[in-house]
């Protein structure tokens, strides 16, 4: 595939030319306080392909500076989303908390260097010490302690000497920089908390700020690649950088992904796990790469999605429906075909002998001849779907309806002869007759007709439930809500349906969990475990129409 050069890939090739680095090195630094959504999978993609293009290499690191928040759940979540999406970090699994006694020891070196101070005011008297945009800082009266209180004060907030919140070691930068950033951040501070790798090790743990740019020099980053929320940190990232005098690496930011119809921060993901609102965290509904693995899109899928978005300075928001076609386009080429019916309407073929049967061949997938053809069994009782049959047939429509014929796809013509209905008038069954000369599903007369239809046979098939996911949000943009409300106000509260009767063709009687099957003039289905009812379910991974370009001549 022909890549076009953007201004990350130009960024990199200017500093490959003027010798700057010998290798490229970048890492995807999650922090393990949630799931990864399909926004973590742009900057997954976006690492490891520039590792690979220009044969350097990719880290994981998890930045779990953090031990309030985080958990070993998530590192092993994410270790496997990373890998599905088709990733390997090969031996360099790095964690920022391996580095804590490293980073310590820098924290000392900022100190005696002048540049860091043990600070005694509280978090608000911080905030109120910063400033604001307009207005400079002011200068913390703990500012100009000497450097021997300052080692012996950290040394005994690392000792547990002093309870959380009392102090916090700063770095002494400027505090009427116009940068806020730079305003004597905090690098440090007091947590008597367990962390989930290093346990009761530490009870002074380091800010984002001071990790996360000494993670990248420590491992030798060469391209720190991160989204525009930290470009107002790359000043003071430098700073540390350059007053530790270690490895400098270039960090590059771009545009977060947005897609419509969806959120995606970790915590307000977490709210909606937290609260009910979804079935956890791989909820076919959500944005994470686990809940899209789980409604069955393929990750090639994801990755071509990735690929084709690009990368930009400037925010946007992606048409969800873009992410679909690529999962459409890939399921097309991969997904067999079968038949189901998801509202049965029974037809007795009243011309086909009772206890007769016959198979049919049927083709498993048009797109892909090597996936070869399969038998589906026929005989005098049949299923079709409810509205594939109208009484009072509307103009437009073709399917069936008195006298009118149909063909059953790779099977025969049939003609409805009589409608059967249920004392309150309800259709429960159709009578037909079959031609034998249509088999295969055309006729040697030439005569056409102008429908073909899904069906199974009633004493073959097998009953199943089938469970069909729409948008977890009503909005576009589920931000947008009136003063005072949030963004779960904006949940579509009908965005799961399950049909318990569905009818299937025998094939699926024992299907395998994450196969995705496309059933014919329906849609694309998963195949899920319901562990609560023991039993396989399928699970709509999308319909059959693609929606994107008719996206794409609204917005012209
Ligand atoms: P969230 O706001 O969802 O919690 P985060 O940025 O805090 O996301 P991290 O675990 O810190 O999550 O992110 C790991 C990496 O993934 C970072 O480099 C971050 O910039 C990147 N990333 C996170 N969200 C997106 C997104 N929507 N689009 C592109 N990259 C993202
Ligand atoms: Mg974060």
């Amino acid at each position: 595939m022909q890549k076009r050069i953007d201004f990350i890939r130009e960024i990199i090739n200017k500093d490959m030319e003027e010798g700057r680095y010998a290798k490229v090195h970048t890492r995807f630094p999650p922090e393990p306080n949630g799931y990864l959504h399909i926004g973590h999978a742009k900057a997954i993609c976006l690492n490891f392909e520039i590792a690979k293009e220009y044969q350097g290499k990719c880290n994981l690191r998890f930045d779990d500076t953090n031990p309030t928040k985080e958990e070993e759940e998530y590192v092993l979540a994410i270790k496997k989303d990373i890998g599905w999406l088709g990733y390997d970090w090969e031996d360099r699994e790095y964690y920022a908390s391996n580095y804590f006694e490293k980073l310590y020891e820098m924290a000392i070196e900022l100190i005696n260097k002048g540049k860091a101070y043990v600070c005694e005011l509280t978090a608000d008297q911080i905030r109120e010490y910063r400033g604001t945009l307009t207005e400079p800082g002011n200068e913390s009266p703990y500012r100009d302690r000497s450097v021997d209180e300052n080692l012996t004060l950290f040394k005994k907030m690392r000792d547990g000497e002093y309870p959380d919140g009392t102090m916090v070691l700063r770095a002494k930068i400027d505090m009427a920089s116009p940068n806020l950033n730079m305003r004597d951040p905090v690098i440090y501070r007091i947590l008597h908390t367990s962390h989930h790798r290093t346990g009761d090790k530490w009870c002074i743990y380091p800010t984002y700020d001071w990790a996360h740019g000494q993670s990248d020099s420590i491992e030798g980053i060469t391209h720190s690649i991160c989204t525009l929320e930290f470009q107002d940190h790359r000043p003071l990232y430098n700073w540390f950088i350059e007053e530790l005098g270690i490895h400098h690496s270039r960090q590059i930011e771009f545009a977060r992904l947005n897609l419509t119809y969806t959120v995606m921060s970790k915590r307000m993901l977490l709210t909606l796990v937290e609260n009910n609102y979804v079935d956890g965290w791989d909820d076919p509904r959500m944005p994470t790469l686990s809940g899209m693995r789980k409604r069955g899109y393929p990750s090639a899928a994801i990755r071509k999605f990735c690929v084709n978005i690009g990368v930009a300075k400037t925010e946007s928001i992606v048409d969800i429906e873009f992410l679909e076609h690529f999962v459409r386009e890939e399921l097309n080429r991969t997904a067999e075909r079968r038949m189901a019916v998801l509202n049965p309407l029974k037809v007795v073929i009243i011309n086909y002998p009772e206890g007769q049967e016959e198979e049919l061949e049927a083709i498993n997938n048009p797109e892909d001849a090597s996936a070869g053809t399969r038998k589906i069994p026929f005989s005098n009782v049949i299923y079709i779907e409810k509205d594939d049959f109208m009484e009072n047939p509307i103009p437009k429509f073709y399917r069936l309806s008195l006298n009118r014929e149909v063909r059953l796809r790779y099977a025969y013509f049939i003609k409805c002869v009589d409608i059967i209905k249920d004392e309150n008038g309800e259709i429960t069954e159709l009578r037909c007759i079959y031609d034998p000369a249509t088999k295969g599903g055309d006729a040697p007369d030439g005569r056409k007709v102008k429908a073909t239809l899904h069906w199974v046979s009633e004493k073959h098939s097998i009953t199943g439930e089938i469970r069909l996911y729409d948008r977890l949000f009503i909005k576009e943009n589920p931000l947008a809500v009136p003063e005072g409300g949030d963004f779960t106000m904006n949940l579509n509260t009908d965005s799961l349906k399950t049909i318990k009767n569905c009818r299937i063709e025998p094939s699926l009687a024992n299907p395998k969990p994450g196969i995705v099957f496309q059933f014919e003039r329906l849609g694309y289905f998963c195949v899920a475990f319901d562990t609560k009812n023991n039993h396989p379910v399928f699970i709509r991974t999308a319909t059959l129409k693609d929606e994107w370009e008719r996206i794409q001549k609204r917005k012209k």
